[in-house]
């Protein structure tokens, strides 16, 4: 791509402002973070509900950037880069991709349906990529934003397009047709339920099938329901019921495949594939179909479906030897990924030290020498230290890479393992699913237990744009980060943070502030809870303390002044009800006349803490809390001629009182998902699943116990299974005995008997169900409310309390 922003402007609505109109720009960027943000990029400055990237343009001029689609022009800037402004940053990116998709005309695949878009997706690149140069949404890019980034990166060499479109409500998909623009329409998975943005099933069909207004051919499994609604589109549809469908399928279990036999028309054939669950049966299908529709021959179709494989679309963060940390990216390598995921790696860095283990790119489109002078580009702007190439085409380009050492196959990188010494780096690990590359991961990985806790940080970030959303935008936030970001991480989550520039963050005791700024992050961090001991401490590594007593202040003034410092930053806590920390009103005087007296610290805020901010009920008490600092804390600021920022809304306070948000609130356990507001609940993404795996199954007979005191006794022939989590990774033995229950393959399976130390038994007699299947503790189902409603306890103490023998990763989207 290369264009002249004058040929831009007039297909988004832009109007100009600037001081190089004879620019051109090569590529498109939304992301302030991505290191490929060049002179020749073009940035949509996007709007969220609550998260503006306006904020970003000071520091990407700075960088070098250039070009700037923005609402507006912010302060100071005019003059310093190309504005185009329009209304609706989105739209005119939307705008820019209709623009973009026209000078291309080549066969595309439409993917849209309730399941199944991504693997189908991700499916059909490796089923056609040996015929065809195909460009594709990377990931599960299908939004209104995702879907114009992928259509893109289209270019010239490509002859094929796979896109994906997803919509949650109506008058979405009308706007991503003309983006993509498919010639062929695939219909995945329609979910009978119907979600929240639609009234009825009826009309989530008919939006879905705008994005078909225009193809050549339709392809979908044939129902009555969606048949209503298909008027003049050609269609090749498929059934393992109708006889009408044009392809007629029936299947059958053969050990670990599943057997299909086709019958289309007059041909009649077999194949096999490598699941046995229906979803993975349907998705294939799917992908048959377009073969078909492709014309290739039942030997083709055959070889190539046998080698499917399940599709992972997370990139992990875990953590490896050594104290280095691991990004998991093992099933992909393409260019577009590989850029997508040293995104990733830049925004989670942990180390100072970058390594990537690279396996040959399997890319369509480009000649070789091409292709590696592009990555090596890329690696070079990304600052990565050292590149292990594992292929033989990489080898070939070794040249093209600085401090690199390359091997002709993952076996020859296993048997010099030894040599490479890892530690203390973060490792991107990045390969096409053929070199095998979860070896390298299981060499590198931390040996722990099966037993872990994922956490979503795409969920994080929706829900603190959630919380943001409710207030005014001038509103500071302070997120609270304390226990270990309640049990979630605690420099993960900091660092997301520090992206969306909160302005502050809140940590319990003073070492956990020095774990965070001495791993690097730079966003102010208040300490709730300082005791005197840490007071040098808290001032060599700049945090910043809550003041809430005359003992405390003078303490601190003491240090303070003895290494004369001005103006010290700390947060005034005033005792408003709770009775736990903080000035009373009747030691105002001296606090007052105190913090006259001395120029060696300053108020920076001023705050106070609700103690039934969640309770309705309670709602007297909490308006007399506020009322109270209101009147304590404007005395604080008339007497001592200051503006301090003020702050009492925690979460709930936030949802409750939104109407005292003063300058500050401290967002805590809504940012972890969770509400104690039902109808909250449901605008809210669950972050934290914590997994284990089936260890064991047995068989128990009718009068045989389980566990420990033979509280268990079955009634019947019960099928038991073991699972390797008990009260010691913070699992409440009072959940146990038939009170709680886990999910296995998505089925309830009831505790039985008492939890132990290490592990936990459940009733699995209902369940088809095997050793070494994956187990889901809470999440999704149980919820963590559901838990600590069930065992008497708060949401809080069920997250804080797992323990941290259970491993943490981090994933996004
Ligand atoms: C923990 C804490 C918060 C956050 O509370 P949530 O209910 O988790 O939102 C806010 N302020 C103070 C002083 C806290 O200790």
């Amino acid at each position: 791509m290369a264009l002249s922003i004058q040929h831009i402007i007039p297909k988004i609505g832009a109007e100009y402002h600037g001081k190089n109109p004879d620019a051109t720009i090569d590529n498109v960027s939304i992301d302030s973070r991505s290191l490929q943000n060049n002179p020749l990029t073009l940035f949509f400055a996007l709007v969220g509900p609550n998260n503006d990237a306006h904020i970003y343009i000071d520091e990407l001029i700075g960088k070098g950037i250039q070009n700037f689609v923005v609402t507006n022009i912010p302060k100071d800037l005019g003059g310093k880069a190309n504005f185009l402004k329009v209304k609706n940053t989105t739209e005119a990116l939307q705008q820019f991709a209709v623009f973009y998709r026209n000078l291309y005309s080549f066969p595309v695949i439409g993917i849209t349906g309730s399941n199944g878009k991504t693997i189908v997706k991700e499916w059909l690149n490796f089923l056609l990529s040996p015929d065809y140069n195909i460009i594709r949404s990377p990931k599960s890019y299908n939004s209104q934003v995702g879907v114009p980034l992928s259509v893109i990166s289209i270019n010239e060499k490509h002859n094929l397009g796979i896109f994906e479109a997803g919509i949650s409500t109506i008058n979405e998909m009308q706007k991503l047709e003309p983006i993509i623009r498919p010639t062929i329409g695939l219909l995945t998975n329609i979910g009978s339920a119907h979600d929240e943005g639609f009234a009825n099933l009826g009309e989530k069909i008919k939006e879905k099938l705008k994005l078909f207004v225009d193809v050549d051919v339709l392809i979908y499994n044939k129902n009555k329901t969606i048949d209503a609604f298909i008027k003049n589109s050609k269609t090749f549809t498929w059934s393992c019921k109708d006889r009408n469908a044009d392809v007629f399928i029936s299947k059958k279990t053969i050990l670990d495949k599943t057997l299909l036999h086709i019958d289309f028309g007059d041909h009649h054939f077999d194949l096999k594939i490598p699941f046995l669950d229906d979803a993975s049966i349907e998705n294939a299908i799917q992908c048959m179909m377009i073969l078909l529709h492709f014309g290739y021959d039942y030997k083709t179709i055959e070889s190539r479906m046998e080698l499917l494989y399940p599709v992972e679309m997370r990139l992990k963060v875990k953590n490896g030897i050594n104290n280095s940390t691991l990004i998991d990216d093992s099933y992909s390598s393409d260019f577009q990924s590989l850029k997508i995921a040293l995104d990733f790696l830049e925004s989670q860095k942990h180390h100072k030290k970058k390594t990537l283990i690279l396996s040959d790119i399997f890319q369509s489109g480009l000649d070789k020498e091409e292709l590696y002078a592009k990555v090596s580009q890329l690696i070079i702007s990304n600052k990565i230290n050292r590149v292990i190439g594992i292929g033989s085409t990489i080898s070939e380009f070794k040249n093209k890479f600085l401090n690199s050492i390359t091997f002709k196959n993952t076996e020859d990188f296993i048997n010099a393992f030894d040599t490479l010494s890892f530690g203390n780096e973060t490792i991107l690990i990045k390969g096409a699913r053929t070199f095998e590359f979860e070896k390298i991961v299981a060499l590198l990985e931390e040996k722990t237990h099966e037993t872990v806790l994922e956490i979503n940080l795409n969920a994080i970030s929706h829900n603190l744009n959630f919380f943001k959303s409710k207030l005014n935008p001038e509103t500071k936030l302070m997120v609270m980060v304390k226990a270990f970001g309640y049990g979630n991480g605690g420099f993960e989550i900091a660092k997301l943070l520090e992206h969306h520039k909160v302005d502050y963050l809140g940590v319990a005791f003073a070492d956990e502030g020095i774990s965070l700024k001495t791993a690097g992050i730079t966003t102010p961090i208040m300490v709730l809870n300082p005791e005197n001991t840490s007071f040098p401490s808290i001032i060599q590594y700049q945090l910043e303390p809550e003041i809430y007593s005359v003992k405390g202040l003078n303490a601190f003034l003491k240090i303070s002044e003895q290494k004369k410092l001005y103006h010290y930053p700390v947060h005034i806590k005033l005792d408003t009800g709770m009775h736990r920390l903080g000035f009373q009103e009747n030691d105002l005087p001296e606090l007052i006349a105190t913090l006259k007296n001395t120029p060696s610290i300053k108020v920076k805020s001023i705050l106070s803490h609700m103690a039934t901010s969640d309770d309705l009920n309670q709602k007297q008490f909490a308006l007399s809390q506020i009322d109270l600092f209101e009147k304590l804390s404007s005395n604080l600021m008339q007497e001592l001629k200051i503006n301090p920022i003020r702050h009492i809304l925690n979460t709930s306070g936030i949802s409750n009182f939104t109407e005292a948000q003063y300058d500050m609130v401290r967002l805590g356990i809504g940012l972890y998902g969770i509400s104690n507001d039902a109808e909250e609940q449901h605008y809210l993404e669950n972050v934290s699943t914590l997994k284990s795996i089936v260890s064991q199954i047995r068989t128990i007979n009718e009068g045989e116990s389980v566990g420990y005191g033979r509280r268990f006794m079955a009634e019947k022939t019960t099928k038991i299974a073991t699972i390797p989590i008990g009260y010691a990774d913070g699992i409440s033995r009072s959940w146990g005995n038939g009170l709680g229950f886990v999910t296995i393959n998505h089925q309830k399976a009831y505790i039985v008997g008492s939890i132990c130390m290490d592990m936990l038994m459940v009733d699995c007699s209902e369940i088809n169900c095997k050793e070494g299947d994956q187990v889901i503790i809470f999440g999704e189902s149980p919820t963590v409310n559901l838990i600590a409603e069930k065992t008497h306890t708060i949401p809080y103490e069920i997250l804080t309390s797992i323990s941290q023998r259970v491993k943490r990763v981090f994933y996004r989207e």
